[in-house]
């Protein structure tokens, strides 16, 4: 496929699009991978609370693609968290994905009032020492957090996954992480498919390129070097959100979608998310 790959820090190569499989019950999840395998991708995003590492792992063992051309990635949830229930958690999610690694294994949220990541990360730096993560990374971390990871940890993380589309461009983020190193993923990247695909500066860029709003909004987060991972599932759309790249947003689409920034947050502020 033309997904072009994007070097962590730690030299994994990993595709800047991969597919996204929240909110799809385990047999459609199945499903969905498959076509998403089918039709090019090779990155998929799950997490253990999803419910769907197993139809995730049965797509990906029916694929019969190459383990070392998948990248696959899974999450630690939030009432997992500390140091030994951690690596509980994560040998769970292996053996529901059926697989002996994954590519990235991310702390799903920081969970400030608990405060167990930095003991989580520790067993994080277990795992990837043992190569059952390639790499190892975060979502939902701002800053401070991060900070707080990097003064009392030893490895630092390749990825911070966090809420991203163009009414939520995270600027500060972005900015924080390209000075650490960190590559900027980004979760519900068409906003959810709510409202942002409406807008009709989308629709007008849309238009003149001949392909979708959608199209245009993924196209705009492979610009900024956002690695993106959009979901559907239905076939039409799971194919038409992977064929990005035949076309390029000129400097008047990308300043017209800049200015679609409104700060609207569609899931929870991680700095008071504590859902365990
Ligand atoms: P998304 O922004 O990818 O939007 C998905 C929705 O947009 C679909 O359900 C559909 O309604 C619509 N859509 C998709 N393709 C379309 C197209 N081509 N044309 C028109 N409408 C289209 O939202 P998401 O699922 O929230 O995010 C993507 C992935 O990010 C998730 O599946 C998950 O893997 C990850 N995620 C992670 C976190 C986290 O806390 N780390 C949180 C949310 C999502």
């Amino acid at each position: 496929s033309k997904v072009p790959f994007i070097s962590l820090s730690n030299g994994v190569q990993m595709p800047q699009l991969g597919f996204g499989v929240w909110q799809v019950p385990d047999d459609e999840a199945a499903v969905a991978v498959r076509t998403a395998l089918d039709v090019g991708y090779r990155s998929i995003d799950t997490a253990a609370i999803y419910g769907n590492e197993e139809g995730t792992g049965r797509a990906i063992a029916a694929s019969g693609i190459p383990r070392d051309e998948l990248f696959v990635t899974t999450k630690l949830w939030n009432a997992e968290q500390g140091y030994d229930s951690t690596l509980r958690a994560f040998d769970t999610s292996l053996s529901k994905l059926g697989l002996e690694y994954v590519d990235l294994y991310l702390i799903h949220w920081p969970v400030p009032g608990v405060d167990k990541y930095v003991d989580s990360w520790k067993a994080f730096e277990k795992i990837y020492a043992e190569g059952r993560a390639k790499a190892i990374g975060l979502s939902n971390f701002h800053p401070a957090h991060i900070q707080r990871l990097l003064s009392e940890t030893e490895i630092a993380p390749v990825i911070d996954q966090v809420e991203l589309h163009p009414q939520f461009q995270q600027s500060e983020l972005r900015a924080f992480n390209a000075r650490h190193n960190i590559v900027t993923e980004a979760w519900s990247p068409l906003g959810q498919g709510k409202g942002l695909l409406e807008d009709d500066r989308l629709k007008a860029i849309a238009e003149k390129h001949g392909k979708s709003p959608a199209q245009v909004v993924l196209r705009w987060h492979l610009d900024l070097g956002n690695v993106v991972i959009p979901k559907s599932v239905t076939p039409a759309r799971i194919a038409e959100n992977i064929d990005v790249f035949d076309f390029e947003l000129d400097a008047q689409d990308l300043a017209a979608i800049d200015a679609m920034d409104s700060g609207n947050r569609l899931g929870p502020d991680p700095d008071t998310f504590n859902l365990v």
